[in-house]
């Protein structure tokens, strides 16, 4: 993984923590100015890549029976091109925010 992105050019860490907010710890003490908003670029599932599902094309979304309906035009949704699940920032996403404020801030 590392050696395909290096091969394309892309700025790597390798990250050795157990759990996600240690990972992030490490990834902030080589990248201190590093950007956390987390927009997904990654499907959890399969690690496809994610894009972002456009005006017009709710059908997708309520075709998943997982996907609140009441999000639907409220909020952001991705879709993952190879697996096509549906990613959406519910309070996951919040919580991993708030984590991700606090981190930066002890760093800064
Ligand atoms: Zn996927």
């Amino acid at each position: 993984m590392i050696r395909a992105a290096s091969r394309r050019g892309i700025r790597c860490v390798f990250v050795q923590g157990e759990d996600v907010m240690e990972q992030l710890k490490e990834l902030i003490r080589y990248e201190p100015g590093i950007n956390l908003e987390p927009v997904p670029c990654r499907c959890s599932e399969c690690n496809g890549e994610l894009r972002k599902v456009e005006e017009g094309e709710e059908a997708i979304l309520q075709d998943k029976s997982y996907v609140p309906m009441a999000k639907i035009g409220k909020c952001d949704f991705w879709v993952c091109k190879t697996c096509g699940r549906v990613y959406w920032q519910g309070s996951h996403w919040r919580n991993m925010r708030l984590q991700l404020q606090r981190l930066t801030k002890s760093y800064h």
